[in-house]
C-alpha cells in the first residue's frame, strides 16, 4: 500500500469517501480528533460537566471510553464509566468483564446498576413470557435501559451521559423511525436535544464516525471483541436497513455522510417546531406523556406475569 498522507509512514487504510490514506497511528489520532470536533461542533460537553460514558462492554463503548479519557484526562472534566447489567446470562457477563478490565486499566470510577436491583427482575426473567408480547425484545429492553442509565448516571453524580452511537447507528435509527411512522421520536436524535424525559443530558460523540472506523479503531487499540451475542437480539428491519445502506455506500462512497447531514437538518428543524410537554408519572414521578411512564406501564405487565 502507499504512504500515509499525514506522516509519510506505511499506510494501512484508505478512507473511500475522502481518498485519504493513513498509517495506523495517524488513523487512531484522526478518530480522536474527529470525536473532539463533533463534541465541539454540537457543544456536547460543558466546562463543569462530569462525563459518564455508558459502557456496555461492546467494542464501540469501550473505544469511546478510551477516546474520552484521552480527550479529557488533561482537562478538569472527570470521565466516569457507567454500566447496566440487564441480566442476560453469558452475554452480559462477558461484556461486563471486558468493561471492568478496561476501567481498571484506565483508572476510571465505575458504577454498575442491574435490572434486578432497580426493577425487581432480570431481562431473562422478564422475557420468559415474551412470546405473548407485541413489542420486540430490544424495544422492551431499551425502555428499561434508558431509565437504568439515568439511575446509574445520577448515582455517579454525572451531568452528561455519552453513548457510543456511531454514524451508521444514527442514520439507521433515523430511517427506521420514518419507516415505523414514529416521527415524534425524531427529536431525540437532535445532538443538542434535552428535555424533561432525560433529566441528564445525552450526547453521542461518535455520531460522525462510520461504524467500520470505530471497529477498526477498536482493533488497532487492542479493545476486546465479544464472542457471545445477545440471545434476544432479533434485528429484523434494522439489519435490512444496515445492509441497504452498506450497499449504497459501496456504490456511492460518502452517501452515509450525506444522509447524516440531511437527517440532522430535518431533525433540527423538527425538534425546534415540536412541542415538548410532559406530566409526572403517577407511579414514579418521572416525566411521561400521559400520566404513566413507559417504564411503570411495562413494569406492571412484567410483575403480573412473573408473579
Ligand atoms: Fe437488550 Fe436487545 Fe441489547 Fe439484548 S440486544 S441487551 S435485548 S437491547
Ligand atoms: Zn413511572
Amino acid at each position: 500500500m502507499s504512504e500515509c498522507a499525514r506522516c509519510g509512514g506505511k499506510a494501512f487504510y484508505t478512507r473511500k469517501y475522502s481518498g485519504e490514506t493513513l498509517c495506523s497511528s495517524c488513523f487512531k489520532d484522526s478518530i480522536v480528533e474527529k470525536t473532539r470536533r463533533t463534541i465541539s461542533r454540537y457543544k456536547m460537553i460543558r466546562p463543569t460537566d462530569r462525563i459518564a460514558v455508558a459502557v456496555s462492554g461492546g467494542k464501540d463503548s469501550l473505544s469511546l471510553l478510551k477516546v474520552m479519557v484521552r480527550l479529557y484526562s488533561r482537562r478538569r472534566n472527570p470521565v466516569l464509566a457507567i454500566s447496566v447489567d440487564e441480566g442476560v446470562e453469558g452475554y452480559r457477563d462477558e461484556a461486563l468483564e471486558h468493561a471492568r478490565s478496561l476501567v481498571k486499566d484506565l483508572n476510571v470510577e465505575h458504577t454498575i446498576v442491574s435490572y434486578k436491583d432497580l426493577f425487581g427482575f432480570s431481562l431473562d426473567e422478564a422475557l420468559d413470557w415474551k412470546e405473548e408480547r407485541e413489542v420486540s425484545s430490544c424495544s422492551f429492553c431499551g425502555v428499561f435501559r434508558r431509565r437504568a442509565i439515568d439511575e446509574a448516571a445520577a448515582r455517579a453524580r454525572a451531568t452528561v451521559v455519552a453513548t457510543a452511537h456511531n454514524l451508521d447507528d444514527y442514520v439507521q435509527t433515523f430511517l427506521m423511525n420514518l419507516m415505523h411512522g414514529d416521527v415524534a421520536r425524531l427529536g431525540w436524535l437532535d445532538p443538542a436535544y434535552s428535555d424533561d424525559s432525560f433529566p441528564i443530558r445525552r450526547v453521542k460523540p461518535f455520531m460522525e464516525i462510520y461504524e467500520e472506523e470505530v471497529a477498526l479503531y477498536a482493533f488497532q487499540t487492542g479493545v476486546p471483541f465479544q464472542s457471545v451475542s445477545c440471545p434476544y437480539m432479533h434485528e429484523g428491519l434494522r439489519s435490512e436497513v444496515r445492509d441497504y445502506l452498506n450497499m449504497m455506500e459501496a456504490n456511492h462512497p460518502g452517501i452515509k455522510n450525506v444522509l447524516l447531514r440531511s437527517s440532522l437538518d430535518v431533525i433540527t428543524r423538527f425538534s425546534r417546531s415540536s412541542e415538548k410537554e410532559a406530566v409526572p408519572c403517577a407511579r414514579c414521578g418521572k416525566p411521561s406523556s400521559n400520566g404513566l411512564c413507559n417504564v411503570c406501564r411495562m413494569r406492571a405487565e412484567v410483575e403480573e406475569h412473573v408473579k
